[in-house]
């Protein structure tokens, strides 16, 4: 069947954001809370599931890609390959302690418990560490395990720290940062390597948009050079005249994260009548 399947969370987390990203990458999905949907206007099936039965799935070939953390993934240790890092769903797994504990370092840890969802990252990391403690395997709420007396520490997914705060918890060390990835069964061939191609090719522009900004403004002669300087773009910057003489538009890409100092940097240059607008896709 040359149709690629595509598993996402049925609901959590990462349901409204991975619809979102198919959405904008154009692909239109009929959703009507089943288990499968398909799209209407590109060649693929979504499939609904909890995000720990992904990794099986596509590794079994069920689905031939998915949407999911790389926590899990990292989990699960199945046999897929990681095809594209999404940047969405950011969050970090984290061994956390009562606030009162007096914790020196990984060494307090010796013989003590940890409860967490994580058994197997977590085995992991005490191993590569050297350190011998317990890990009480627990399938939830994790944050309540020092509380009730069932761990002296958990190993949890942390994002802003709150819940932990909270359950009287204070994190004391990160094993890993984790973010949203698109995962591929590792033998997909022919058509449906073809279809995933040209969804990781929409998944990028969609990306690039998001990372940069359109901006126009007004540059009188004299600092047309110094400003074009701060406005490499993508090749270089488009020059119009304006119809007063003396002036020019000048329009441009600027990246997100740069943006403010190239701003302040062009206003000082002696740019004027600066517009920045949104960028829906990007190919770089
Ligand atoms: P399911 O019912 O599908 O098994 P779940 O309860 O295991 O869902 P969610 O809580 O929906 O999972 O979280 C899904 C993923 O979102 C996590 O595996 C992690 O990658 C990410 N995540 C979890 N908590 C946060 C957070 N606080 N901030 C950002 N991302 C998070
Ligand atoms: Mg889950």
């Amino acid at each position: 069947m040359n149709r690629l399947k595509i598993a996402i969370q049925k609901k959590g987390r990462l349901s409204e954001q991975s619809l979102r990203l198919l959405r904008e990458c154009g692909i239109r999905i009929s959703n009507g809370g089943k288990l499968k949907a398909e799209a209407t206007n590109f060649p693929v099936d979504v499939l609904y599931l909890r995000d720990d039965d992904i990794p099986q799935y596509v590794a079994d070939g069920v689905a031939d890609v998915g949407i999911l953390g790389e926590n899990v993934v990292l989990e699960k240790g199945k046999k897929v390959r990681v095809a594209e890092k999404l940047g969405f769903a950011r969050c970090r797994l984290s061994l956390a302690v009562k606030r009162e504990e007096k914790y020196v370092g990984l060494s307090w840890l010796n013989g003590k418990k940890i409860a967490s969802t994580y058994p197997n990252i977590l085995r992991r990391f005490l191993e590569e560490q050297g350190i011998a403690a317990g890990i009480e395997e627990i399938s939830g709420s994790v944050e309540i395990a020092p509380g009730i007396g069932l761990a002296d520490a958990v190993c949890d997914i942390v994002s802003t720290g709150s819940t932990l705060m909270m359950n009287g918890l204070r994190e004391v060390e990160t094993i890993l940062r984790s973010e949203a990835v698109l995962i591929a069964n590792p033998s997909l061939e022919g058509e449906r390597q073809k279809i995933l191609g040209q969804l990781r090719f929409r998944i990028r522009a969609v990306q690039n948009a998001g990372q940069y900004k359109y901006i126009l403004l007004n540059a009188p002669d004299d600092s047309l050079e110094t400003i074009c300087a701060l406005l490499p773009g993508m090749k270089s910057p488009t020059i119009l005249p304006l119809a007063e003489k003396g002036w020019n538009s000048v329009h441009s890409v600027v990246k997100e994260d740069t943006f403010w100092e190239v701003i302040d940097n062009l206003r000082q240059a002696g740019a004027q009548g600066i517009l920045v607008c949104p960028i829906e896709k990007m190919f770089l």
